[in-house]
């Protein structure tokens, strides 16, 4: 334990994240998280030691308007602060450590994965190509050279789509810092559950090769099984009854059976606004009719879906306006991470299966209500 002025630096940190607006924040080892890829904090920090996790809760109201589809805007820019104020607290945290004499590394937030695509060439020669689509579609004459780069970066399109990863692996997982440090437990969702919070808290790391004294995870899992998550999920990413082990750190926790991440990505990317409940919809405005998509209801219970998956990217962007603006807002976020990307970037249209899981049982059935009751997001309405 290193001691400054006879406060320990573990409390020195702990203090600093609550000064400057953390809720929750909690310390573990590197080592017992370095056995699976997304959480083996070395790849971000070569001699890594300890991990401090760091959460601030969402707030309420802005949920059960987002949820009820009555306002999107007050969530968005809620995220946004929560977003930029975790950026700030590792910062602080990150230079304490620096001037105790330790490496430190202030993670990214979200949306920062290993295996994104990052040439700016690709994400330069999408935007090319959709500003090529919308001048056409608004019946401007193209030029010669313009048709043929045209005609290029559609080809190219067609055999880099099906390059695009369905399975992201993050940079860090926050999440199983988050668990480990004690600050939560995985639920059904897959979700960090915290006892004051419920699933709704936004997490950060950072990662140090300084030796802290750990702090012990939660004994009891405050996930109360009511499977609820499951119900606010239009891509049926995840199973109700079937379960699957998995294991962070020395802790085993029981998530609901997942299926291929395009279950998530196709809803949650904002491509398609209704899946398995016809009676509301996220607040993406699309449907698979307007993909020309006629035949297909809900996303197919096979490995089909991953196909359906990138031809509904493709689709998206050959149809050039909001739909392919949407694709590429999603490239740009995947391409920045969270920390740096514009504010008109973070329009979420769904995350139900998390911001559902208030902290009681009472939070969580109102909830689930707001989001069944609000009705349909149409094309047009936003
Ligand atoms: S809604 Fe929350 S508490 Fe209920 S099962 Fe899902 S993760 Fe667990
Ligand atoms: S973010 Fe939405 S689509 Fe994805 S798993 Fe959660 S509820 Fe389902």
């Amino acid at each position: 334990m290193t001691e400054n002025n006879s406060i320990s630096l573990e409390d020195q940190i702990k203090s600093l994240a609550l000064k400057e607006g953390a809720d929750l924040v909690g310390i573990c080892e590197a080592a017992p998280l370095s056995n699976k890829i997304f959480s083996d904090a070395s790849f971000l920090l070569k001699d890594a030691q300890s991990i401090i996790s760091i959460a601030i809760s969402q707030d309420q109201k802005s949920i059960e308007k987002y949820l009820s589809k009555q306002d999107r805007a007050d969530f968005c820019i809620k995220a946004d602060e929560i977003t930029q104020k975790l950026r700030a607290i590792g910062e602080k945290i990150k230079i304490l450590l620096e001037q105790e004499g330790f490496n430190a590394f202030n993670c990214n937030i979200n949306f920062d994965y290993r295996n994104a695509n990052r040439n700016p060439t690709t994400y330069k020669a999408l935007d090319t190509l959709v500003s090529l689509i919308d001048k056409e579609k608004s019946g401007a004459e193209l030029s010669h050279s313009e048709k043929k780069t045209l005609s290029a970066l559609k080809k190219m399109l067609k055999i880099g789509i099906r390059k695009n990863p369905i399975d992201f692996v993050p940079e860090f997982s926050h999440r199983c810092a988050a668990e480990a440090a004690g600050l939560g437990r995985i639920g059904w969702s897959g979700n960090l559950i915290t006892e004051k919070y419920g699933a709704r808290v936004m997490l950060t790391s950072v990662i140090t090769n300084a030796t802290l004294m750990p702090d012990k995870p939660l004994e009891k899992n405050p996930c109360l099984m009511c499977k609820l998550c499951e119900k606010a999920c239009q891509g049926g990413f995840f199973d109700k009854k079937e379960e699957e082990c998995i294991q962070i750190a020395n802790m085993e926790e029981k998530i609901g059976k997942r299926k291929s991440y395009s279950y998530c990505a196709v809803i949650c990317g904002g491509f398609i606004g209704q899946n398995r409940f016809k009676e509301w919809s996220t607040w993406s405005p699309y449907r698979f009719k307007s993909y020309g998509l006629e035949t297909i209801d809900q996303l197919p219970n096979d490995d089909s879906v991953d196909d359906i998956y990138l031809d509904i990217m493709e689709r998206a962007i050959l149809e050039g306006g909001r739909k392919a603006q949407n694709v590429l807002k999603l490239n740009r976020t995947i391409l920045v991470g969270l920390h740096n990307k514009p504010k008109e970037d973070w329009i979420p249209t769904c995350a139900n299966c998390q911001i559902i899981c208030g902290p009681t049982m009472q939070e969580k059935k109102k909830s689930l209500n707001l989001l069944i009751n609000g009705g349909n997001i149409e094309d047009g309405d936003i």
